[in-house]
């Protein structure tokens, strides 16, 4: 089991639990993958074997040629529920991370041409970075927190979760019509425009609101 650290102290531990992948949730994103967003928010499920934590590496696998960057504001779930209603989500709400969906991105284009499932391009072992959490209460809102990525010192990506096509609540409500969330689902919010490849020997630089960054570098 690989368990959640936490920026400040927090006396349970809290393992991982299964990790919802939203896609297309921002407009510009959706239209640099040549992708119409949706109506509704849609995801797929990352192993909770992929996380790694700041220090460690992205490892590219022999499989792919094109790992690419995607920055995503997560959303860790305190509280058990199905069925929840959006004006009762937030209390399900533990704390937040910043995090990378990495993406073999060769791969997925591969499988998205042969109407094939999205996992192994998603799924590697270290495809799931992870910051500290930030819990709830040292922030206000979730749906306007800016949020960014350098690669090696430059700016690659940045957003804010008001571009976001549906609000955090929304997100969470429409989640749990079909699975139930449990204490320790990390739900990751999908990424803004600026997605890009990977080099071996990049260092990464996340960042969230000012409240906790992650740094991993690709080995
Ligand atoms: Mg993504």
């Amino acid at each position: 089991m690989i368990y959640y650290s936490f920026q400040d102290t927090y006396e349970e531990m809290v393992p991982i639990g299964k990790i919802i992948c939203l896609i297309r949730s921002y407009r510009k994103h959706a239209e640099e993958m040549g992708s119409d967003p949706t109506d509704s928010p849609l995801f797929f499920l990352k192993p909770a074997s992929a996380v790694i934590f700041s220090g460690d590496s992205i490892v590219i696998p022999p499989q792919s040629h094109c790992l690419h960057h995607e920055i995503e504001v997560g959303v860790v779930v305190g509280k058990r529920g199905k069925n929840i209603p959006r004006t009762s989500a937030l209390d399900h709400i533990l704390g937040y991370v910043i995090g990378l969906d990495i993406t073999a991105r060769d791969i997925q284009d591969e499988a998205k041409k042969h109407g094939l499932p999205w996992s192994i391009a998603k799924g590697f072992d270290t495809f799931a970075p992870l910051s500290e959490v930030v819990l709830k209460e040292r922030i206000s809102t979730p749906n306007d927190l800016d949020f960014s990525l350098e690669i090696n010192g430059v700016l690659r990506q940045k957003g804010n979760t008001r571009f976001l096509l549906w609000s955090i609540e929304r997100i969470i409500s429409d989640i749990s019509d079909c699975m139930t969330l449990e204490p320790g689902d990390l739900i990751l919010t999908g990424t803004p425009e600026g997605v890009g490849k990977l080099q071996k020997g990049d260092s990464l630089r996340a960042e969230l609101s000012h409240l906790v960054e992650l740094s991993v570098d690709v080995a």
